[in-house]
């Protein structure tokens, strides 16, 4: 039934994707007679449903990964996934306990900003995903951080339609910085519209059918079932 985890996952992927086609080198390690092609390196911000599979993808097509999140439970969940976890020293665990993000503390945006700044000079795409729930995006990654990114990075900010994690990303717009391009895809799934329209019937089917009784045939609407509960517009 869970929509956001369908569709997330879905926009992980294809973010890896769009920016791997954007970005003018080859992204796994080649080791020719011609020569010896470095691997890229991604950063992913953000490493819950979108960014793990964003991981995932960019690790399968070859790429070197490093991820950061606030929620110190996702280090596992990257490291299983190959990626090298950027923790931010001395920092408290972020984590509601519904499992979500909390907005970081000063302190801990400025601890970030430092550990990020140093990690993307030498990161050729970064795929931003962090969100707070009921709230605006939080801006990670600050102009004098993109500056000092390679000529030729791309930043993906899965983001954009809340607001960004980037201070310069436009939201439906590719723009270029010193080099580095940002795109600020709003609705990513409209990229994917089988999978995506796949996945969501299969939530809606799911969620419909918990309130159906298939031994008598008929709807039986129960007011405490859990999901129907936190679910209801009171
Ligand atoms: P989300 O879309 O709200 O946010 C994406 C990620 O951004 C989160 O991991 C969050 O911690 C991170 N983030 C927020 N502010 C940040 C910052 N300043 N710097 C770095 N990262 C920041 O979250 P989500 O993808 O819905 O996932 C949240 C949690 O819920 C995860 O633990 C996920 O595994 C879990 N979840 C579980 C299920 C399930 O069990 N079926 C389903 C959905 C989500």
């Amino acid at each position: 039934m869970d929509i956001l985890s369908s569709q997330a996952n879905l926009a992980g992927y294809k973010a890896v994707v769009d920016s791997f086609s954007y970005f003018q080198k080859a992204i796994p390690m080649m080791m020719t007679a011609a020569g010896t092609i470095s691997a890229a390196k991604v950063l992913i911000v953000g490493a819950g449903v979108a960014g793990l599979q964003a991981i995932a993808t960019a690790k399968r097509m070859g790429a070197i990964v490093f991820a950061t999140d606030v929620r110190l439970a996702s280090k596992e969940q990257v490291e299983s996934l190959g990626g090298k976890f950027l923790i931010v020293e001395g920092a408290e665990n972020l984590e509601t306990e519904g499992g979500y993000a909390k907005e970081a503390s000063e302190d801990f945006k400025k601890k970030q900003l430092e550990l990020l700044k140093e990690t993307l000079k030498k990161i050729d795409i970064v795929v931003c995903t962090a969100l707070i729930p009921g709230k605006k995006a939080p801006i990670i990654l600050k102009k004098e951080m993109i500056e000092v990114m390679p000529n030729g990075s791309i930043i993906y900010d899965l983001a954009a339609s809340q607001g960004g994690n980037t201070e310069l990303t436009k939201v439906d717009e590719i723009i270029s910085n010193n080099g580095v391009t940002i795109m600020g895809e709003a609705n990513i799934l409209n990229k994917l519209p089988v999978s995506a329209s796949n996945l969501y019937s299969k939530n809606i089917f799911n969620f419909i059918n918990n309130l159906f009784d298939n031994t008598n045939k008929k709807f039986d609407i129960n007011l405490e079932d859990e999901i129907l509960e936190k679910t209801m517009v009171k």
